[in-house]
């Protein structure tokens, strides 16, 4: 089969466009051939070596497709299903094989490219809006990376919960995208002090929750931008990683929460991963969650893919076609 595989850690050049064995699936696991990958932050921090990973391996932790072998002792899906995971690593690649405890039956209406659009970063947005900080109507929540493609999706499920948006993106195009998804209001940080700005249209006190996902370059300014007791959900690190931190300056700031959660504490169980990736799926279906998928590329191009996530090229999901 084809896939891209990753020999040694690194910028984007280590991804190699190959011919490799097609896996074969063990108990308990299924054999899926790809019809999308979805691309995401996380594949970068598995690429650079920043999150470890046994060598070689074959990079991607979201798709869709069809199951086509079966291991022993599967019993929730059959060949010829159309599925969706996520979570699992080697997606980057005609076929990969899934345990079935991951796997989610997708809705006969809906296509591989928008199956492996929601599935992470869909369930990341429902996971961090409805348990982490769970949001209720009237809320402040300041999210940054807003036309992104969490942030895209959380500001939509954060607005079905009541809550009053404010976003955080670096060009004026992505201002437009994130009011389009609901954002009451976007703050152009590459130019503006957000924190300041969440400030004055909270009349002083600071927002409940901030969502951060750039983590390097926002961590103190979050911090600065939260209300007594609010709670900073540091979810990723697309600028770097955040420096060790003095646990005393809570106290000094106002009572503050820190959190770092993943998708996977947050779907641990399959009872959680059913009722999330239900009703991310049902919400898609249903039109009341509106994906973006502007940017898809051959397998081969995966390369390309990375760099423009990387570059902050790219808003809304990145797919990838085996
Ligand atoms: P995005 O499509 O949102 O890309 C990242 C965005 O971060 C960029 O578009 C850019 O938006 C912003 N950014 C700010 N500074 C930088 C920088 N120095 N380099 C690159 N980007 C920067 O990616 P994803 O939606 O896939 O992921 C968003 C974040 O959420 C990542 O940090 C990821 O690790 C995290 N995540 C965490 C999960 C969890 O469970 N903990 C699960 C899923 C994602 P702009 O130009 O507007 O600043």
């Amino acid at each position: 089969m084809k896939a891209i595989q990753i020999t040694e850690t690194g910028g984007a050049d280590v991804l190699k466009f190959r011919d490799l064995d097609t896996p074969t699936p063990g108990a308990g696991q299924a054999l899926i051939e790809v019809k999308a990958a979805g691309i995401n932050f996380i594949d970068i921090y598995f690429r650079e070596g920043r999150y470890p990973s046994p060598l070689p391996f074959v990079p991607g932790q979201e798709g869709a497709g069809v199951v086509v072998a079966l291991g022993d002792n599967v019993s929730s899906v059959r060949v010829g299903e159309h599925v969706a995971w996520c979570g699992v690593q080697g997606a980057y690649a005609q076929y990969a094989v899934v345990p079935e405890s991951r796997l989610v039956r997708m809705p006969d209406s809906m296509t591989p490219q928008q199956a492996a659009s929601v599935m992470l970063q869909g369930m990341t947005a429902h996971y961090l809006a409805h348990s982490t900080y769970a949001l209720k109507s009237g809320d402040t929540a300041l999210i940054h990376a807003g036309a992104g493609g969490v942030g895209l999706l959380l500001t939509q499920v954060a607005k079905m919960l009541g809550a009053y948006v404010i976003t955080t993106v670096s060009t004026r195009e992505k201002a437009h995208l994130s009011r389009a998804a609901g954002a009451d209001h976007v703050v152009l940080y590459s130019e503006t002090d957000f924190a300041a700005q969440a400030r004055s249209l909270t009349d002083g006190l600071g927002v409940d929750v901030v969502y951060d996902s750039v983590g390097k370059t926002t961590f103190e300014q979050s911090l600065e931008a939260l209300k007594a007791r609010g709670m900073l959900v540091l979810f990723g690190g697309a600028s770097g990683v955040v420096p060790p931190f003095d646990l005393a300056r809570l106290s000094t700031m106002g009572s503050l929460y820190v959190t770092r959660p993943t998708l996977a504490s947050y779907t641990a169980s399959r009872a959680e991963l059913e009722w999330r990736a239900a009703d991310v799926l049902r919400w898609v279906e249903a039109g009341k969650l509106k994906l973006r998928t502007e940017h898809v590329y051959p397998l081969a191009d995966a390369a390309l893919a990375q760099r423009a996530i990387e570059g902050r090229k790219t808003t809304g999901k990145v797919l990838l076609i085996p």
